[in-house]
């Protein structure tokens, strides 16, 4: 039997107890023959609460020492679980991302992998110890600083790692039992997915779906890792995202017509009022936003009137970059050349996936008739091949969310999407 990678969220080693379950099933992956290599996550909202610690201190807190100081918390969590499992008899050694490789970039804050070296866990496995790795944390190669991956980062490691170490498959631990339909925080009849393609995960991941952060699943795609997303709190098998679909019972699983429903409430929309309409003008607004490093989702510009000449272009981005972007435009308001901006952060996104929407007319028909049965305003559309996206008010998300997901038959009979912890924070 191989190598299997197994990491553990904030919500599973939230105390004491969790720690001491997670040992409980640490060790019985050893048990049964694997070789374990363990990523854990910080304790709870431990990261919550070393960054409101660092705000205390000083607004705008140094990339450098917020990295440093981030990365405790996933130290406290390997240590202790590295002592709760040699208190069940069993030998394990924890190491920080550093010793165990993890090479990245020098962004602070959200650094980059660019290498992983785990010769000292492959060591550690090999003289038959369980190692624990500390998520979410590298070392950068030019300057040898210590770095963190991005809020959520631990999964990337774990994959990261996986692919390093060649492992038979990555076991994402967290407080659900799976990928769903939707979040089950919002809709009660979500259905566990037993299979979902790559392509489909990332196409959930980039609409807002959280289970899986998008870094993690390109990961698994560009090195073709395994992942079983599933519960620590509950034994039940969970969710496989691989290009290939498993085998239940001796024969495949169906690729499904639609995976789900993703939703997003942590973009704004910025609108570009009055922009003459020649060519250039679009040119010139996404350089300066391209030129401020902000990622952009979706744009739409308008007809121009034809008295004015003039035509407004909108378009979203995450709420944390607005301040910035809107500073931008405004400094280049003369170049570029609009009457006014309006910056609106009430908007969310909804967004239909499943590749079978390629080869099926109807799809975005059947779309927006559930979001006018459920009175539902659009205001911006973007598609690609496999999904559907809609702007729509804030308020309005939950309700569409849950539209589309009844008409588009993926509701559940029994109320099976279970949340077992976490704060949602
Ligand atoms: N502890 C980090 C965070 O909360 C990393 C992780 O949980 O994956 O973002
Ligand atoms: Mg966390």
């Amino acid at each position: 039997m191989g190598l299997v990678v197994q990491k553990y969220g904030g919500s599973s080693v939230a105390d004491a107890e969790g720690i001491k379950r997670v040992a409980k099933r640490v060790v019985e992956a050893k048990q049964n023959g694997h070789q374990v290599v363990v990523v854990v996550s910080a304790m709870g909202d431990t990261t919550d609460e070393l960054i409101d610690l660092a705000e205390q201190v000083s607004p705008m807190p140094a990339g450098r020492e917020l990295d440093m100081l981030l990365t405790a918390g996933e130290r406290i969590s390997m240590a202790l679980l590295a002592m709760a499992i040699k208190n069940l008899g069993h030998n394990a050694q924890s190491f920080t991302g550093s010793q165990a490789g993890v090479i990245t970039d020098s962004v602070h804050n959200k650094a980059r992998i660019i290498d992983v070296t785990p010769g000292r866990i492959r060591a550690s496995v090999d003289d038959g110890n369980i190692a624990i790795v500390a998520g979410f944390q590298g070392v950068s190669q030019q300057g040898k600083n210590i770095t963190t991956l991005g809020r959520g980062g631990s999964d990337t490691t774990a994959v990261a790692l996986a692919a390093a170490l060649d492992a038979e498959v990555c076991e994402i631990y967290t407080d659900v039992d799976g990928v769903f339909t939707a979040d089950p925080r919002v809709v009660k009849k979500a259905r566990k997915i037993d299979w979902i393609s790559t392509g489909d995960m990332l196409e959930l991941a980039a609409s807002g779906s959280k289970v899986l952060l998008h870094r993690c699943v390109e990961y698994a795609r560009r090195y073709n890792i395994p992942i079983h997303v599933r519960s620590s709190f509950s034994g039940l098998p969970g969710t496989w995202v691989s290009s290939e679909p498993i085998q239940r019972g001796g024969k495949k699983v169906e690729q499904a017509l639609i995976s789900g429903v993703a939703h997003d409430t942590s973009e704004a929309k910025v609108t570009v009022v009055g922009v003459p309409d020649k060519p250039g003008e679009a040119a010139s607004i996404f350089r300066t936003i391209a030129d401020a490093e902000i990622n952009i989702d979706m744009v739409v510009q308008n007809v121009s009137a034809a008295s004015t000449g003039l035509t407004d272009i909108s378009f979203t981005l995450p709420k944390t970059e607005g301040r910035k972007a809107i500073d931008a435009l405004e400094k280049n308001k003369g170049a570029i050349g609009f009457e006014s901006l309006r910056y609106d952060d009430q908007i969310g996104k909804i967004s239909l996936v499943g590749a079978g929407m390629k080869t099926n007319p109807g799809v975005t028909a059947d779309f927006f008739t559930a979001l006018s049965d459920a009175g539902v305003n659009i205001e911006l559309i973007s598609t690609s091949e496999i999904r559907i996206s809609v702007v729509t008010r804030k308020d309005d998300v939950d309700g569409a969310v849950r539209a589309v997901h009844t008409a588009f038959g993926l509701d559940s009979d029994s109320d099976e999407a279970v949340v077992y912890g976490g704060t949602g924070r």
